[in-house]
């Protein structure tokens, strides 16, 4: 199981997303920003999904999405920015 960030692009495996307590069962938050997360069934689907979106037009979007696991950026275009800049500090 995962999780993902409503407000957020952060998502990774549920174990560590942050856990808010309630009565009413527990709920998953993002450990950088503290958006509300959703579940999703598994990080293989979840990329399957991501692919999706490639065919809509948003091109290279499955690449992205798996590396801004575990990182927490507000859109896609702070996503790309942060990507393509660790890209070319690396060479
Ligand atoms: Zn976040």
């Amino acid at each position: 199981m995962i999780a993902y960030g409503t407000l957020c692009l952060w998502w990774d495996h549920v174990s560590r997303a942050t856990v808010l307590r309630a009565p009413t069962g527990d709920r998953f938050a993002c450990p950088r920003c503290g958006g509300e997360c959703r579940l999703y069934v598994n990080e293989e689907s979840y990329l399957k999904m991501a692919s999706r979106f490639e065919l809509i037009g948003f091109a290279g979007h499955r690449e992205l999405i798996a590396w801004v696991r575990g990182r927490c950026y507000r859109t896609r275009a702070d996503a790309w920015a942060a990507y393509r800049s660790r890209a070319l500090a690396r060479g």
